[in-house]
């Protein structure tokens, strides 16, 4: 669409200045005449009769389905918004919405179908969680970086005995941030995690299995007559034979080997945001049910019910 701007200015003589742009008044620009300040923010027009005219003209495939200006005025090759950032922001969460939408139905439908096939009467009792899901291949662990898992967990262990014997309050509370009142809610993370094989632990990779001195301590705390080595080989004793690829020591086939009482405050704490859903809908004296989703390897889903009481 081509703007004649003299011909708009021109068509302002209807009582309000216009000899100044919209922009060096601070206000937004009509989208038509493109000088003369808009009076309201949807769509951005001036009070000239010419812009509204025109503006009434434009098919509505032809305006940016956020702000409403004209496409072509503002130069996107966009079909249904234009190039200023917040629309461009407000599409990529538009179609974030849409994809969510179509999967949550997806994932529905997939519920409704496993359910009927598994006898269950009411499976929308099942709220979908929908896990984010790991499937790296496994592979032995390089001997360099066992030697520097040792070497970490070797530097730990006397400072974490001394905490241990000195009974300081930084000694991590063996395995009690899971021991909470929200044991169903727990229960079931804990099946999340098994089917989702770990998807956070790739992080345990960069932080030794963020382990500290407070947390061997912690574990270190039930027998205080344990060397600084044998709690090293206690640790080490953990880590398997074969590895998720590029994550965690402990990251096994199946998630976590390491003993709860033995882990990270973090790594027992931590939930992901699906997780975090399902235990804010879960309360403590109802028998807790999910229908949790992992996505295999060819991009397909999995769906498991899981009910405990
Ligand atoms: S908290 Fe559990 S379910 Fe969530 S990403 Fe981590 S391992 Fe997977
Ligand atoms: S110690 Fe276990 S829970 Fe923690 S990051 Fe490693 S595999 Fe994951
Ligand atoms: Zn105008
Ligand atoms: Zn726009």
């Amino acid at each position: 669409m081509s703007l004649n701007v003299n011909e708009a200015e021109s068509d302002h003589g209807l009582g309000h200045a216009t000899s100044a742009p919209a922009a060096r008044m601070g206000a937004k620009a009509c989208c038509i005449c493109l000088v003369a300040p808009a009076l309201a923010e949807r769509p951005p027009l001036c009070r000239s009769a010419a812009c509204r005219y025109r503006y009434e003209r434009l098919h509505p495939s032809r305006l940016c389905v956020h702000c409403l200006r004209p496409l072509a005025a503002v130069g996107s090759g966009a079909v249904s918004h234009c190039d200023a950032l917040a629309c461009r922001q407000a599409a990529a969460r538009q179609l974030v919405a849409e994809v969510g939408v179509r999967r949550r139905e997806e994932l529905n439908q997939l519920r409704a179908n496993l359910g009927r096939r598994r006898g269950i009467a009411t499976p929308d009792h099942f709220p979908v969680v929908d896990l984010p899901t790991r499937r790296a291949r496994l592979t032995r662990l390089p001997r360099r970086r066992l030697a520097l898992f040792r070497a970490h967990l070797e530097a730990l262990a006397p400072v974490a005995l001394a905490l241990a014997r000195s009974g300081g309050s930084e000694v991590q509370a063996a395995g009690t941030s899971m021991a909470s009142s929200h044991r169903t809610a727990d229960d079931i993370a804990a099946s999340g995690c098994a089917n989702c094989r770990g998807y956070c632990c790739a992080t345990g990779a960069r932080t030794h299995a963020w382990l500290r001195a407070e947390t061997l301590a912690g574990f270190a705390h039930k027998d205080l007559t344990m060397t600084a080595p044998a709690l090293v080989e206690h640790y080490l004793s953990f880590v398997g034979e074969r590895i998720s690829r590029n994550s965690c020591v402990y990251h096994g086939p199946r998630g976590c080997t390491l003993p709860r009482e033995m882990r990270a405050d973090i790594c027992n704490e931590y939930f992901c945001p699906p997780l975090i859903e399902l235990r804010a809908q879960t309360t403590a004296d109802a028998p807790a049910r999910a229908f949790l989703v992992t996505r295999e390897a060819d991009g397909s889903s999995r769906g498991q019910f899981v009910s405990l009481r």
